[in-house]
């Protein structure tokens, strides 16, 4: 759907982008995650052919990105501030948005309002909807026609926690509509649940990449259930493993190694293991581990 090479983007003297390469394949939700300032908008608008990047290249749908119109409705975009007219109905809204793009075929209105949870508030004024359904209508006009790439920046942005709940509902249902998706964002918490894939960019490099399993995944840290808990606090210690939670007999370790090389090393020193699982990491750990390494490198 989208390959990234090398990119890179300046702004005069600024660099914003350097050496950025990913994948989006079909059916992922790809996360492209950073703080602010990190590249993320500039990452999708030189993906969507709308900002010259100054390195590298960009393909999407098998398109160069500055020919992104010879992929003819199959890929459409959710900005953050939703370009609405405001005065004028939701089914206005939909018809006049078809009548524009010279739409045809695919989903009408009826089957997009239906995909986004706005049914019944058809004759509903624009500017009498609250953001989330805003931006909801603003993805009803995304989903109009047949796209097959949805690309949303910041879709969470400004919403109150019921607008992010409607939002992340509705995302959540696009993936089963054989949507592939990309999501800027900086809410961690929301997209860990979400997502398929992530990228995550820190001033404007790419800091990590993969599935969200190799991705959280990914550290050494297992979760220990032992019957010698000293014993096993002094092998932590002898190994340098870090333990990052105590509860009871159960032990959340970072230990560098594969969860079979802890259990061995337990077993050989005599501690009776009850239960051993490999302990996911959380996005908001992953970020700050990496945004510290960001800081801590020369
Ligand atoms: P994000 O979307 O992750 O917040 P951006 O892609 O908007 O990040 O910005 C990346 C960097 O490029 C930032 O340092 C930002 O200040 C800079 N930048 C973005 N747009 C412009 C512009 N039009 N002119 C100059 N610098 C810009």
């Amino acid at each position: 759907m989208l390959a990234v090479r090398d990119l890179g983007k300046r702004y005069g003297s600024q660099v914003a982008l350097e050496g950025v390469s990913f994948d989006v394949l079909p059916g992922q939700i790809f996360g492209l995650l950073g703080p602010n300032g990190s590249g993320k908008t500039t990452t999708l608008t030189c993906a969507l052919g709308l900002l010259r990047h100054s390195s590298g290249s960009v393909h999407i749908l098998g398109h160069p990105s500055e020919r992104i119109f010879e992929t003819r409705g199959r890929v459409a975009v959710v900005f953050d501030t939703p370009v609405l007219l405001r005065n004028h109905t939701i089914l206005q809204n939909l018809t006049y948005g078809a009548r524009l793009r010279n739409q045809t075929k695919g989903r009408g209105p009826k089957e997009v309002l239906e995909l986004v949870g706005l049914s019944g508030l058809e004759k509903r004024k624009a500017s009498d909807l609250s953001l989330g359904q805003m931006r909801r209508l603003s993805i009803a006009l995304a989903l109009a026609g047949s796209p097959e790439f949805l690309v949303l920046d910041e879709p969470l942005a400004g919403l109150d926690p019921i607008g992010v709940r409607e939002v992340m509902a509705l995302l959540g249902r696009l993936r089963h509509e054989g949507l592939t998706l990309m999501v800027s964002s900086h809410r961690l918490f929301e997209m860990e649940r979400l997502l398929t894939h992530a990228a995550v960019l820190i001033e404007g490099r790419l800091a990590a990449l993969g599935s969200i399993e190799e991705l959280l995944g990914a550290g050494g840290r297992v979760r220990v259930e032992v019957d010698d808990l000293e014993k096993t606090l002094g092998l932590a210690q002898q190994h340098a493993w870090k333990v990052l939670a105590q509860r009871d007999q159960e032990l959340t370790l970072d230990a560098g190694i594969s969860p079979q090389e802890v259990n061995r090393k337990l077993v050989q020193a005599g501690v009776g293991v009850e239960r051993l699982a490999p302990a996911r990491s959380s996005l908001p750990d992953l970020f700050e581990q990496l945004v510290d390494a960001r800081e801590d490198s020369p």
